[in-house]
């Protein structure tokens, strides 16, 4: 077992209850507070702990990694280490703050320096990002969308169930949580009959999506294969992939995703380690017809993580319109990533890998609006009286996600985006 992981543990600091982030977790991300530069930060409860600070202090020696590593703008560069690396440093980590340990927790003065309570700090974008790329990887969604665009009887395309069908996004536009969102504009097409129209984009929406950072990855020509992909990847985020459906139906034939999608995505600040969603991992759904060699691969591969989505209307109320999983996803992370490089591609050190829409069985657990109004035939209403098809300006958008068994709940926090009028 992962030492970090261990559910006996208890740390010194006070974790409230439900919290997201037990001494299990220990996810790492970039943080700023008032008169202070950029730097690498894990947290505990409501306490963030400063990785800069404990590693000037002596306290993360013998891990191998420089001042250079947490004294930065983004994660890059104490991911170098690659997984035994942060692995190390995450396991350090939980026993500096273990309730037996008191290394630390004598020092008045080096805790005054290392802990900052969450609510002084400022959650940056934790990675820069290489290249993000987005997959299609939930059934229940294609079907879906298949159905209510082509064909309900043949809702899959046919290479659906052969190939994680992804596209290569664009990564100058990942954001992280906290930051609005304009409403885009562009093209679209009123009707059959009717030539293109440019304004603001009517129909937004979100997409309930996990995404995936990796570490370097292998030269390129080479291929990361199902079984050795889980060293290749890093942590996982929550994910909105922003989408303005009424410019996609327009522009996405033949090449796909274009202004519809590169216009922003938003990311939950902190990475939470693949190390420390160990204990949730699970069955991913049984694949017919068989995968190619190339994607198969042995045991559980995906994880279970509950996913909800809330709409917040301006002054308004949260409300909850979706609850998903991402045990729901056909594909798992490591048959995306062997796809992604069997042609030789070479990943990179920070790049993002989303998961695709994730849409559970029910109706209730669709990961969009799109799924959930059902093309805006079936309007959700708010606690204010007022109905959603789409996303209204002003409109916070917030997704949370948490995995949780034997009483160890480890989770993502939130990305929490408002979208404002169009520029
Ligand atoms: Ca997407």
């Amino acid at each position: 077992m992962i030492s970090a992981n261990n559910p006996e543990h208890k740390s010194w600091l006070e974790v409230p209850e439900n919290s997201d982030f037990p001494i299990q977790n220990i996810p790492f991300g970039i943080i700023s507070t008032e008169g202070d530069t950029k730097r690498v930060a894990t947290r505990i409860g409501d306490q963030v702990i400063d990785l800069k600070v404990l590693f000037d202090l002596g306290y993360l020696a013998d891990l191998h990694f420089g001042l250079e590593d947490f004294d930065t703008d983004t994660l890059n560069n104490m991911m170098r280490k690659g997984k035994e690396g942060t692995r190390n440093l995450r396991n350090r980590i939980a026993e500096l703050f273990e309730e037996k340990n008191h290394e630390i927790r004598q020092n008045d003065n080096h805790l005054k320096q290392a802990l900052i309570p969450v609510a002084d700090v400022t959650m940056e974008m934790p990675i820069e990002i290489g290249d993000y790329t987005d997959f299609y990887s939930s059934k229940e969604h294609a079907t879906n969308v298949g159905t209510m665009f082509r064909d309900p009887d043949n809702a899959l395309l046919p290479n659906w169930l052969w190939i994680p069908v992804g596209y290569h996004g664009r990564s100058s536009s990942v954001i992280v949580s906290g930051v609005p969102v304009h409403r885009p504009k562009g093209q679209t097409k009123p009707s059959e009959d009717e030539d293109p129209v440019f304004g603001p984009c009517r129909l937004l929406d979100f997409e309930l999506e996990m995404a995936f950072v990796t570490y370097d990855g292998k030269p390129m020509g080479d291929s990361i294969s199902t079984r050795e992909a889980e060293d290749f990847i890093f942590g996982m985020v929550l994910f909105n992939d922003w989408s303005a459906r009424d410019i996609q139906k327009w522009e996405y034939v033949p090449l796909g995703p274009f202004l519809a999608k590169n216009f922003a995505s938003s990311i939950s600040p902190w990475i939470v380690t693949l190390d420390a969603l160990e204990p949730y991992k699970v069955e991913s759904p049984e694949q017919e017809p068989k995968v190619l060699p190339y994607l198969e691969f042995d045991g559980k591969k995906s994880y279970d993580i509950n996913l909800e989505v809330y709409i917040k209307p301006d002054n308004g109320n949260e409300n909850k319109v979706c609850s998903s999983n991402f045990k729901y996803m056909y594909w798992t992370m490591a048959q995306q990533l062997a796809h992604h490089t069997v042609n030789g591609c070479n990943v990179r050190r920070g790049d993002l890998m989303g998961s695709g829409t994730i849409s559970g069985p029910t109706e209730d657990s669709y990961g969009s609006m799109l799924e959930l109004s059902w093309k805006g035939t079936k309007p959700l209403k708010m606690d204010d009286g007022s109905e959603r098809k789409f996303i209204q300006d002003n409109d916070t958008v917030i997704m949370r996600g948490y995995s949780e068994s034997n009483g160890v709940r480890i989770g993502f926090g939130e990305v929490s985006t408002k979208v404002l009028p169009a520029k």
